[in-house]
């Protein structure tokens, strides 16, 4: 059931010739493109905007460009800028091939990369209400030819004979189905917050390296792809936060739980349709205790892109979330230090890291340490309570363990893991343990009650 998403064999690439609007950075819109696998033939940045009704533009520069296409045997002419449904049958007629704008890009790229159930849905419903108006006009044989001209397998045609009506019932079908995946994943969710691990999402710009980083960072195994929106579903992982100690003899190493999640990446100009799936995937961003805002630090436009997704983040909700910012793909800046000067000193807070050669990952580990477990804390448990031992090494991170007379003298960060009934109940004796605890193993056992 997808009416503009073009099974393409994969015999040559599409070739496309991009029209931009006055003075516009079609860098992305060639981003985009690439992602959907086809080729830039050519780009045309326009000189001016007339208000034409028919083409958006003046005929003599419209036909051009349609010439232009032929020339270069274009098999599709792409906007950077919105048309209307009824513009673009005319320039389809003047063109003779599909001429779409750029939300049917970012339409048809969700429609290749989306992996689970939700995010084929959401798609599936952006694209129907995309098409309606543009089904609704363009009956005929410019439909025909939309659907059927890159030698896919003949199924455009039959699809696009659906009526208005019966995309009508489809997408209340959809809406339907969604609701009840919707319910399943907060079941999901439930399901996982009984474990009560803090959450950490990777939030950031698309191709910044999130999933990247998740697998660097966890070893899982996410679509890690050079391409724009490797990832549309937000994918899980349990990540071990480890952390060298001092004992009092030698130096071992602990390790504490958090979740971290992946999300879709973010990018300026949604098409409306797509705002409400992006904002479902966005919702682990919202929920999250911490968040990781990637940019990609070999990108000119890293700070651009930084308020892009702050603005997004704004949106959701999550603008009181703590955050670190990562600058990611140092390893790319070796020989432009200016770069890398200014973007420390734009986010002078920031931690730089590679996710290709693991640089500074120790340094975020800390970060995210410090920021999702909270401050130190000092604490003494009594020899004969060692069980406790475990139980915190296990809940929390022990930065330094020293066994002297009086009991296991150690630091532990947990601050967030409050949440966990069991450790709090270990917790908040061991933080009124620096100021309270004088009298040693009585008062200890005193607030452990005899359980322990
Ligand atoms: P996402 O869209 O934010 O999830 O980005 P991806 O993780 O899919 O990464 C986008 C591209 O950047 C991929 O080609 C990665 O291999 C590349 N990449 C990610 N991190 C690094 C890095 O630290 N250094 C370099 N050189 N490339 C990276
Ligand atoms: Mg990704």
């Amino acid at each position: 059931m997808d009416l503009i998403n073009l099974e393409e064999e994969e015999t040559r690439k599409i070739k496309a010739v991009l029209v931009g609007a006055p003075e516009a950075d079609i860098s992305e819109l060639k981003g985009l493109v690439d992602t959907l696998g086809y080729e830039v033939a050519r780009s045309v940045i326009l000189l001016r905007m007339e208000q034409n009704p028919v083409y958006g533009f003046g005929k003599g520069k419209a036909e051009e460009i349609a010439a232009l296409s032929k020339e270069l045997e274009a098999d599709i002419i792409i906007f950077d800028f919105e048309i209307s449904p009824r513009k673009q049958r005319n320039w389809e007629k003047l063109a003779k091939i599909p001429v779409i704008d750029r939300q049917e890009v970012i339409l048809r790229i969700f429609a290749q990369r989306a992996q689970t159930k939700e995010a084929v849905l959401q798609v599936q419903l952006a694209q129907l209400e995309y098409a309606r108006p543009r089904l609704a006009h363009s009956y005929g044989d410019m439909a025909r030819q939309r659907g059927g001209n890159f030698g896919s397998k003949g199924s455009g045609e039959t699809q696009l004979e659906l009526d208005i009506r019966k995309i009508r019932e489809k997408i209340q079908q959809l809406k339907k189905e969604l609701e009840q995946v919707v319910r399943d994943r907060q079941t999901q969710r439930k399901r996982r917050e009984r474990v009560p691990l803090p959450t950490c999402a990777l939030a950031g710009y698309t191709n910044a390296g999130k999933s990247s980083l998740l697998n660097a960072l966890t070893g899982a195994d996410v679509f890690v792809e050079d391409k724009l929106f490797a990832t549309l579903d937000p994918t899980t992982r349990k990540l071990q936060l480890k952390s060298s100690i001092k004992t009092s003899g030698d130096e071992k190493g602990f390790a504490a739980n958090i979740l971290l999640t992946d999300t879709v990446g973010f990018i300026s100009n949604l098409p409306h349709s797509l705002v409400n799936a992006f904002k479902s995937t966005l919702e682990e961003a919202q929920r999250a205790n911490l968040i990781l805002l990637v940019l990609d630090a070999s990108d000119e436009k890293a700070e651009e892109q930084y308020n892009t997704v702050v603005k997004v983040l704004e949106e959701i909700g999550a603008e009181n979330t703590p955050r670190i910012i990562v600058l990611n793909k140092i390893d790319k800046l070796t020989g432009n230090p200016a770069q890398l000067a200014k973007l420390s000193s734009t986010f002078p807070d920031s931690v730089k890291i590679s996710a290709k050669t693991h640089e500074g990952f120790q340094q975020l580990s800390q970060r995210i340490c410090d920021e999702l477990l909270g401050k130190e804390i000092d604490c003494v448990i009594p020899m004969e309570k060692q069980a406790l031992l475990n139980e915190a090494r296990k809940t929390g991170i022990i930065t330094e363990e020293n066994w002297l007379d009086d009991g296991i003298h150690i630091k532990i960060k947990g601050g967030e893991l409050k949440k966990n009934p069991r450790l709090s109940a270990l917790l908040s004796p061991f933080s009124e343990n620096i100021t309270e605890e004088k009298e040693g193993q009585g008062g200890f056992k005193k607030k452990f009650g005899s359980d322990w």
